[in-house]
């Protein structure tokens, strides 16, 4: 259907202007309630830009120790919002679509972690920050995709137990002298399964000069054709300090509207176009709105739950070597 100019016209400044309206809304809310927004570096590009950060899960959750805000809305998915709020029970962490799930941390239930822990009595068990809180309160340490290999080397324990994500589990295994055991053994994210060696290989010819960085949640085959591996914020920092003016990236997109702001010289080429996670778009404008207006949702857990995943989770901030 052709749309009349006039009419398009209309809609369009209809539209600019309950979005101007929407921001406006949000930042005296923020102002009246002493809020802050958090928004994982996969949210809307809207999303990012109203935020007051914008980082991977560990930086976010320290970001929330360190604010003086008495409201945190958490755009993320759930278990980013559950370390959130188990590592700042004095304050109130909301999130604004609690379906915002993440399907990889729900392969790996608490059930299933005590089941490992019978099975291998001699093994220590780090989790990936991409699980369950139930989860991390049946293990010895929380790591994130910038710190795995590091974490998996403090364990004083032959082996080690890791989930949920295979692939990360292999890149500890690569980079420790530990004999490392994935739990489940085929626990994997979604999002990062959608990238395809072939098809970086074909962008690489298209796009001799660019550097490929690829996180290392996607398949091994797709680390061999990268020069950088790093989580979302060593991307970033990458991105940001490498002397390369094109970059293939193999991660959610999200995370290119970020880079695309701070380095603005530089191209960054999707590896894959669809490589969204829907789970993490489920936050909007409107619901971030809403969630501030309303106080809704608010992340609360068992209290039991709470201080048992809180070792876990500090052992890491104790012993990390690179968190940001
Ligand atoms: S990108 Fe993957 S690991 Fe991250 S929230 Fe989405 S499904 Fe989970």
């Amino acid at each position: 259907m052709i749309v009349p100019f006039s009419v398009r016209f209309r809609g369009e400044e209809r539209n600019t202007t309950s979005r101007s309206d929407l921001l406006e809304r949000i930042q005296r809310l923020k102002r009246e309630k002493k809020a802050v927004i958090l928004a994982h570096n996969y949210q809307r590009p809207e999303v990012q830009d109203i935020a007051d950060f914008v980082g991977d899960s560990l930086e976010l959750s320290l970001c929330a120790m360190e604010t003086n805000a008495e409201i945190i809305v958490f755009c993320g998915v759930n278990f980013m919002a559950e370390t959130a709020a188990i590592l700042n029970p004095d304050k109130r962490v909301l999130i604004p679509d609690t379906n915002a799930l993440c399907p990889m941390a729900s392969m790996l239930p608490a059930d299933l972690v005590r089941l490992y822990r019978r099975k291998y009595p001699g093994a220590k068990i780090v989790l990936y920050i991409n699980s369950l809180a139930e989860a991390k309160a049946y293990c010895d340490a929380v790591c994130t995709s910038a710190n795995a290999p590091e974490i998996v080397n403090r364990m004083d324990s032959e082996m080690v137990l890791f989930g949920p994500d295979a692939n990360l589990a292999k890149y500890a295994q690569k980079k420790s002298d530990k004999k490392v055991v994935p739990i489940p053994q085929y626990g994997f994210c979604p999002v990062h399964k959608l990238f395809d060696r072939d098809s970086i290989m074909l962008l690489k010819q298209s796009y001799p000069d660019a550097e490929v960085m690829v996180h290392p949640e996607c398949d091994p085959e797709i680390w061999e054709v990268a020069d950088f591996i790093g989580s979302t914020s060593r991307m970033y920092r990458e991105a940001l300090t490498s002397r390369a003016d094109k970059f293939i990236v193999a991660t959610e997109i999200g995370l290119l509207h970020r880079l695309r702001r701070d380095r603005r010289d530089a191209t960054f080429i999707p590896a894959y176009e669809e490589a969204i996670c829907v789970n993490m778009r489920l936050h909007t404008l409107e619901k971030v709105y809403l969630c501030l207006r309303d106080e809704k949702y608010e992340v609360r857990l068992p209290q039991k739950i709470v201080s048992r995943a809180r070792e876990p989770i500090e052992f890491m901030l104790r012993n990390r070597e690179t968190q940001r």
